[in-house]
């Protein structure tokens, strides 16, 4: 069997992480199954839809670094693959379930209908239509009259699926009522919609959020109904945040932009939301995108909700940072930070930082210097050493720096390094001398902005 798959984002805003989580894994899955990814946007809501968001929902994917074969910007056999340009085809659908007596028209009003369900509720009686046009249809409705076509129970209703993640699940008829398939207005609902273009589109595997698991009870009722073949389900666990309540704006940054924003990398990114829910069998971590395709399977998808959790996405991004060559980070960084030196400086921070916008904090020191208070033999013998012999500008020439130093001052160890620190750094802390130094000397000569240690040292001077 061909693996196809579909990740089908509604356009009302940025991507979520969540959402973002269930592209992955349907990514993962067709990569490792040498299968399709498609992109089908559900945008027939038209009150909450917006073109803009799709193109930021699309850009957050691209930013992921996930690529699909078929989807609304590039179109693909199945084309359209927006869902507002597939009315269409609902409507040929929902003719074929009329003529198939396994659908009819309702000419209910709303008030209608709102009066029944209170009824209903005051003879406490499940809400469930009461079955009046369906007892009426082919006595010829008035085709006229606004309808919505209603899709009928049948009494065979009952239906058990075996999601991949979550095992058995079975339904019983009685808990649902007839439902609207196309409303009034000529829009499907989104259970019509959806096993439509799930069927149209030949996908073989239905992977989502677990709170569509409802919903697919009346779903497989309309495979049914049409005859089509019933994909394979599996519904993906919530995203709690620590606290264990759904992920939302309170817990901080949802959406994938803004952690995009927030300095971390889409391979990070990647890695993190697939191990909420998801672990690779050897137990490891911290793993490639190309591994991750390699090991994934849905069996390992944890039923349980998943914590999200920001130290130990922190963690992952640093872990990415810190063994990614200067040349690559470059680029990653300059949006935040951008200096003629800037890869240098990278090298020099980066295993101190966790994300991308960190490195503008880590590497202030190379343009702000503020002259500490040190000893005035002691800057005076520094400066004597640069003048001599120019600041070190390799590891060789540094150590012959610290011996000459040792001679001159008399001092070694810490009394002899924290005044040199202060003196070229201006704080306590930072990368080792005899990489700093050396960084200090090169971006003094690239950047007019940037005090050479020379300078530095004579600035503790005056
Ligand atoms: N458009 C739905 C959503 O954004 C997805 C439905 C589905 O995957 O079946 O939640």
């Amino acid at each position: 069997m061909t693996v196809r798959v579909r990740f089908a984002p509604s356009p009302t805003g940025h991507l979520h992480v969540g959402g973002a989580r269930t592209a992955i894994f349907n990514w993962l899955f067709a990569r490792h199954h040498k299968g399709a990814f498609v992109i089908r946007v559900e945008d027939t809501d038209r009150a909450r839809s917006t073109i803009e968001s799709e193109a930021m929902v699309l850009d957050d994917l691209r930013w992921l670094g996930l690529h699909w074969e078929e989807g609304p910007d590039r179109g693909g056999p199945h084309a359209p693959y927006r869902q507002s340009e597939r009315v269409d085809v609902y409507a040929g659908a929902a003719r074929e379930l009329i003529a198939r007596d396994v659908a009819y028209r309702c000419y209910c009003t709303e008030e209608e209908l709102e009066g029944k369900r209170k009824q209903a509720e005051a003879e406490s009686r499940p809400p469930h239509y009461d079955l009046k046009c369906w007892h009426a249809r082919g006595a010829g409705g008035d085709t006229r009259a606004p309808y919505a076509v209603r899709f009928h129970v049948p009494e065979d209703g009952d239906v058990t699926i075996h999601d991949l993640i979550r095992g058995e699940v079975t339904w019983r008829k009685e808990s649902l009522g007839d439902f609207i398939v196309v409303r009034s207005d000529g829009l499907p609902t989104y259970n019509f919609s959806v096993v439509v273009d799930d069927h149209a589109m030949e996908i073989s595997h239905v992977i989502r959020a677990e709170e569509h698991l409802t919903n697919t009870h009346r779903q497989v009722l309309i495979y049914r109904a049409m005859n089509w073949p019933i994909p394979q389900f599996a519904h993906v666990s919530l995203i709690l945040g620590q606290d264990r309540t759904k992920l939302s704006k309170r817990h901080g940054a949802t959406s994938v932009s803004q952690y995009a924003e927030e300095g971390f990398l889409p391979e990070a990114m990647v890695n993190y939301l697939a191990l909420l829910g998801w672990s690779s069998p050897d137990g490891t971590e911290v793993f490639s995108r190309q591994e991750a395709v390699a090991r994934f399977s849905l069996d390992r998808v944890n039923p349980a909700p998943a914590v999200f959790d920001r130290q130990k996405l922190d963690w992952l991004n640093g872990q990415y940072i810190h063994g990614m060559p200067a040349a690559e980070l470059g680029p990653l960084v300059a949006p935040f930070f951008d200096a003629p030196w800037l890869e240098a400086g990278i090298d020099l921070v980066k295993t101190s930082v966790t994300r991308l916008t960190q490195f503008a904090d880590a590497l202030a020191f190379v343009r702000e210097y503020t002259p500490p208070e040190i000893d005035r033999a002691l800057a005076e013998a520094l400066r004597a050493e640069f003048t001599a012999h120019g600041a070190p500008t390799d590891e060789t020439a540094y150590k012959a720096m610290v011996e000459r130093l040792k001679s001159t001052t008399g001092l070694k160890g810490k009394a002899l390094f924290m005044p040199l620190r202060l003196a070229v750094s201006g704080t306590e802390h930072g990368p080792e001398l005899v990489r700093l130094i050396p960084m200090l000397q090169h971006a003094s000569g690239v950047d007019a902005t940037v005090l050479s240690p020379l300078q530095r040292v004579e600035r503790c001077i005056r």
